[in-house]
């Protein structure tokens, strides 16, 4: 099985059977973010999820979180964002398009303020899942995991495999990394069986302790760079916010008459080949180099409807009252 079929019936599984937020291909460094790309990260919700999730079904710029801007009065947008003018103005733009500020124009001057409180605690536990459905092929995955464990960014750091998982697997690969064995054919038939065997309990990483991340590595030497709690605890909120926004069904569906838009273990939004009788990436495989190929119309697929229907992410927060006042003359 492929990776990204893999992948996607791991999703699904987890969406179906967790309150948990999946996401997929999120950037999972400190200082380098998207150095290390985690296949796979799970959300837990923290007590105050339904707030966050009020305010916006988006990703909110880290800027504006991290910004001078609260949601009491208005402030000039120049004493709550640090930087260049442009650089604010664009900060503010997205903040508004996020439906996370509103603006105001004071004495010819851009005012803003968030459209509620940000809950810094809506989230819990952030777990990674590296998938590797094939053992005999693993490339960097010791090395990947190692760098997960060093850092110590997430809670848990699981591998999700296919294969059969031998005294020698586990033995190369770091001891508090889990290991679940995954079966997407069992994941697909009628919830009888459990698709993920647990082969070994991920152990708690320390996301509040200094951690050690691995930027590069070159002939004999390592370049490495101490991550403190605060740094972490931000790198932390913007993965949770990134998975908020993003989910997993961040593909297109294939323009290609063998494919349909089908469902895994009860969550919709997974693009199938009939041609290869599993699902594909449309980016990386689909396309006149396919032999199957055969040009039609793009299946229908609507993921916002597809999430919200198994997900704890909203797609159309109500109730939430925005005055985006004056729009037309910030244009
Ligand atoms: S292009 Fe190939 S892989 Fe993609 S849907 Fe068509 S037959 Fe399947």
């Amino acid at each position: 099985m492929s990776e990204f079929a893999f992948e996607l019936s791991l999703c699904a599984h987890l969406e179906a059977t967790t309150d948990h937020l999946v996401a997929r291909q999120l950037g999972g460094g400190v200082a380098a973010p998207g150095k290390r790309v985690l296949d796979t990260v799970l959300v837990e919700p923290g007590p105050p999820f339904a707030e966050r999730a009020a305010i916006t079904p988006e990703t909110i710029p880290a800027a504006a979180i991290e910004s001078e801007a609260g949601p009491g009065r208005f402030r000039d947008r120049r004493s709550v964002i640090d930087g260049p003018p442009r650089y604010a103005r664009r900060v503010v733009e997205r903040a508004v398009e996020a439906g996370f500020f509103e603006r105001e124009r004071r004495d010819g001057r851009e005012h803003v303020r968030q459209v509620a409180r940000y809950p810094d605690d809506w989230f819990g536990r952030l777990v990674g899942i590296e998938n590797k459905p094939d053992l005999g092929r693993p490339g960097a995955l010791a090395t990947q995991l190692r760098k997960d464990v060093s850092l110590g960014l997430l809670d848990e750091v699981v591998l999700a495999t296919e294969s059969h998982v031998t005294g020698a697997h586990l033995n190369r690969l770091p001891e508090e990394v889990g290991i679940w064995r995954f079966d997407p054919d069992a994941a697909d038939s009628d919830g009888v069986s459990d698709p993920v065997e647990v082969v070994r309990e991920p152990t708690p990483l320390a996301p509040e302790s200094t951690g050690i991340e691995l930027l590069e590595r070159h002939a004999g030497r390592a370049e490495v760079e101490p991550a403190g709690p605060a740094a972490k605890a931000t790198a932390r909120r913007r993965i949770a916010e990134r998975a908020y926004g993003k989910g997993w069904r961040t593909y297109d569906a294939p323009a290609c008459k063998h494919a349909s838009m089908t469902s895994s273990a009860g969550c919709g939004g997974l693009p199938h080949c009939s041609w290869y009788d599993r699902f594909v990436d449309a980016a990386s495989e689909c396309g006149p180099d396919c032999p199957g190929y055969e040009a039609a119309d793009a299946p229908a697929a609507d993921f916002d409807v597809d999430r919200a229907e198994t997900s704890p992410w909203v797609a159309d927060p109500t109730g939430k009252q925005r005055r985006q006042s004056g729009l037309d003359r910030f244009g």
